[in-house]
């Protein structure tokens, strides 16, 4: 490896998608001297244990349940094909391997001293950083991001609890499990629930309240939740796995739980146990004191709204604030924060705006949102001021379906004042994903349910329904 540059303009902590989407445009377009420091493997969670691999199994789980629709169009193929998980998984790792090296490459195309190391921070310009072979350097640096994004925060302290995996772990998995026990309500383990179930493995989510996706807006958590429990997810509401056990003889988990009145039940011969309950900044013994960054109570690093910290030539963006923890929010406010920091008085005032910002959760159905739920809407505006339309029907790709076959799709739009300006959609159904992006162009440039209406429908399609709402 070549030797480490002693000092440098702008010192990245976190190749992950916020830390390389800065630096690689502070190189390539403003020539700064750019180092981007990473621990673990180019591109971040995203990359390798979040998003991508995520997507690809989606791919798969969508694959089955075409199959087993596929009878209802007529085709005569096995309904239960034999899904070769251990296959997948290796040609999954070996795609990520691949995106690994094309980001390497980039940073060598973009000009970046990309060095594989943990960086802790000395002082507000100095960076210690440990590669590999357990060298030292210290780095001195203008001025630096922190880009390192979190990690799944850990088990809680229940006897056994350690026999569990989390959203890492989800990914190492090297057989289709038989059974698996998901504890969590937030999107990371909605979606693992519905792409097990897809693929034929007995499914069990606990979530603590009668709901999940509670960020979102109730039309979405009730519908997602009774579609979860038609498609066959057993879904423990309200609560909590208060003990796990391994038997050492086949490795298998019993994972015991109680409910709101305290009665305990357990689920036996559980595969895998996934701990999906949040993500924790990792901002825990990288010197961030030695600078005096200020981090608030939950540990995420302190920003203004042009991700500024409170020290002068510190930058925080992505997971380490907590704002808004999706990679292309990450992205963007690292490409803002480049232009604004290195782009001169053009840029000087730009940053990113975190609102609208649509986003989709890979479950089954799929859901998206952009804007205000109904109850946000409501809080801001006022009860009087916001109208919902809103559908609920059964897209034309279920016609040929036996009842039990069909999912529901259901759309919402919030709009506010006389004018009905639209300030939320919010989406479940077939295709959902692709289908929000350009609703979120149209939102975003201020669009009124006229705007809606006017725009004529595309025939047959679900998303027509969303220009002719009533
Ligand atoms: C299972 C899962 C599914 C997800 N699905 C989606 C999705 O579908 N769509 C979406 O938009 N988002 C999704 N996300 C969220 C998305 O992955 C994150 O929001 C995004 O990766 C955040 O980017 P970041 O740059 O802030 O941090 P990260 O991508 O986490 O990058 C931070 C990097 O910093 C490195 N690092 C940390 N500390 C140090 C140090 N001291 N020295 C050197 N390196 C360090 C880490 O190793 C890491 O590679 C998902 C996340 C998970 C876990």
């Amino acid at each position: 490896m070549a030797p480490i540059s002693a000092e440098t303009d702008f010192l990245v902590i976190g190749g992950g998608s916020g830390g390389l989407a800065c630096g690689r445009m502070a190189s390539s377009r403003f020539g700064v001297k750019t180092m981007i420091v990473e621990g673990k493997r180019l591109g971040g969670t995203c990359v390798n244990v979040g998003c991508v691999p995520k997507k690809v199994t989606f791919n798969a789980a969508a694959i089955a349940e075409t199959l087993h629709h596929a009878k209802a169009y007529g085709f005569s193929v096995q309904e239960t094909a034999p899904f070769d998980w251990t296959t997948f998984k290796h040609k999954r790792d070996a795609y990520i391997k691949r995106l690994n090296g094309i980001y390497e490459r980039n940073l060598q195309k973009d000009g970046v001293e990309y060095v594989h190391g943990w960086a802790k921070l000395l002082s507000k310009n100095e960076v210690e950083v440990t590669t590999d072979d357990g060298a030292k350097s210290v780095v001195r640096a203008k001025k630096i991001l922190l880009a390192m994004g979190g990690h799944p925060t850990p088990a809680p302290s229940i006897p056994g609890a350690e026999y569990g995996i989390n959203s890492d772990g989800f990914f190492d998995i090297e057989k289709l499990p038989g059974k698996v026990a998901i504890v969590g309500a937030g999107y990371i383990a909605v979606e693992f629930a519905g792409m097990f179930q897809s693929l034929g493995t007995e499914t069990h989510l606990f979530i603590r309240y009668k709901t999940f996706l509670r960020h979102f807006d109730p039309m979405i958590q009730e519908t997602v939740v009774k579609e979860y429990e038609r498609i066959g997810v057993n879904l423990h509401k309200e609560t909590h796995v208060s003990r796990v056990e391994k038997d050492s003889a086949t490795g298998k988990l019993t994972v015991t739980y109680k409910d709101a009145s305290g009665n305990e039940t357990s689920v036996s011969d559980v595969d895998h146990l996934i701990w999906a309950i949040g993500r924790d900044p990792a901002t825990q013994d990288v010197g961030l004191d030695k600078a005096g960054v200020n981090l608030n109570e939950a540990g995420h690093v302190v920003v203004d709204e042009y991700e500024n910290t409170n020290v002068d030539g510190i930058y925080a963006l992505g997971d380490v604030t907590g704002k808004l923890e999706l990679t292309p929010v990450a992205i963007a406010a690292g490409r803002r924060l480049s232009e604004r920091v290195f782009g001169g008085e053009e840029f000087a005032t730009t940053k990113l705006d975190y609102d609208n910002v649509p986003s989709v959760v890979f479950a089954h159905p799929e859901v998206g949102s952009v804007g205000l739920s109904e109850p946000q809407a409501i809080e801001k505006y006022g009860k009087e001021n916001v109208k919902v339309y809103k559908t609920s029907f059964t897209a034309m790709y279920y016609a040929m379906m036996e009842p039990e076959d069909k999912a529901p799709t259901n759309y919402k739009l919030v709009v506010v004042g006389p004018e009905e300006k639209v300030v939320g959609l919010h989406i479940m159904g077939l295709g959902s994903g692709e289908m929000l992006q350009g609703f979120g162009v149209a939102i975003r440039m201020g669009a009124t349910k006229k705007d809606f209406d006017r725009c004529v429908a595309i025939h047959p399609t679900s998303a027509e329904e969303i220009v002719t709402l009533k």
